[in-house]
């Protein structure tokens, strides 16, 4: 197999503030560890810069007053919510990272590569059709989607790992059969979305699949529901192309969530994504990395290990420094896969008469 990587360094240039958890640091940590590895030397690694993503790929997710707020307010400045400000220069560098998100999905559709991850930033899942909100702007994962589409990939799965619930997504292909989005998120925490019983709605009802987990959920959380639900209904779906937002704030050391992923899991996790891509759709799966905060002791692993899932390397040396293991029995709870389990059995019920028994 063969991956690119998205990416070029205008992504550090973005900057709410330098305390800031959505930091220039998560990625340049990442890129360092990158060069570090020699892993861009490697002939299973493309990398492919991006470009900004055109107005008409923007519009065909967001709606023009919002876009036309975004472009005022990159100008002087300007305030979304309590946690996302717009700084001066800001919509070219959002522009940026959804056109990083379509350049890696350009690779992919001319079969340059096997799949491609856009390391980007901002992230995109929590920007909606009229807004955006949660250090998010525009909507680079809905933004490729609907790219996708155009080129001929009429079906396209979503599956949104980030520790939060993906609501901008969400919304906007809420009434859409056409894309399946499937959300693991834990609950409570922001945006406070993603009940197990929001569906989809009128031609897309159930074609929303929300998956909330617990505090403490680890990796074998996450592998139950890769086997219990996301590969069988993906069986079912049969997407032409699979999109994952790739989020790593559900790492055990993420000082903004209460998960416990461990680098090694987030390699797991997108083996198993890459063959299901191999089962269903030849293989063709782009990642775009959504949130993570933990910028020394997760985001260079868990991205070496995904990378790594992404290129068919072994992944099995890959995992946090020891310095920090002791963090993950305190972030654990062996009791989350059974409260996962429950919420899993009604899952299959609400969604028998789509779906069938799975
Ligand atoms: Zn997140």
């Amino acid at each position: 197999m063969t991956t690119a990587i998205v990416f070029c360094e205008s992504y550090f240039l973005h900057e709410q503030a330098p305390t800031h958890p959505e930091r220039r640091e998560r990625l340049q940590y990442t890129w360092d560890q990158l060069l570090e590895e020699g892993l861009l030397r490697d002939p299973r690694i493309r990398l492919v810069h991006p470009y900004p993503a055109p107005p008409e790929a923007v519009g065909a997710v967001h709606e023009g007053s919002y876009l036309d707020f975004l472009e005022r307010a990159s100008l002087k400045g300007g305030v979304i919510d309590g946690d996302t400000n717009v700084p001066p220069g800001l919509l070219h560098r959002a522009l940026l990272a959804a056109g990083g998100a379509m350049a890696a999905a350009d690779e992919v559709l001319a079969g340059s590569v096997t799949n491609a991850f856009a390391m980007v930033r901002p992230p995109g899942h929590h920007a909606g059709i009229r807004g955006g909100g949660g250090f998010c702007y525009l909507n680079n994962v809905a933004i490729m989607t609907r790219y996708l589409q155009r080129k001929g990939m009429e079906r396209v799965l979503i599956l949104d790992w980030d520790a939060h619930h993906g609501n901008g997504t969400e919304e906007i292909f809420y009434q859409d059969p056409s894309v399946l989005f499937i959300s693991i998120h834990q609950s409570p925490l922001y945006p406070g979305t993603g009940h197990l019983s929001s569906m989809g709605t009128g031609a897309g009802k159930g074609y929303t699949v929300n998956l909330p987990v617990p505090p403490g959920s680890s990796d074998e959380v996450y592998y139950y529901l890769m086997e219990s639900v996301i590969v069988p209904l993906a069986h079912r779906f049969h997407p032409d192309v699979i999109a994952v937002s790739a989020g790593q704030d559900n790492h055990f050391t993420d000082p903004l969530t209460s998960l416990a992923l461990t680098a090694s899991g987030y390699a797991g996790l997108m083996a198993r994504a890459v063959a299901l891509a191999g089962d269903l759709c030849g293989g063709r799966l782009i990642a775009v990395l959504e949130g993570g905060y933990s910028v020394e002791a997760a985001l260079p692993y868990t991205n070496l290990g995904m990378i790594a899932a992404m290129a068919g390397m072994d992944f099995s040396g890959i995992r946090e420094p020891a310095a920090y293991l002791w963090m993950y029995e305190e972030a654990s709870d062996p009791g989350a896969l059974q409260e996962v389990r429950q919420k899993v059995a009604v899952l299959k019920e609400q969604l028998h008469s789509k779906w069938g028994a799975f």
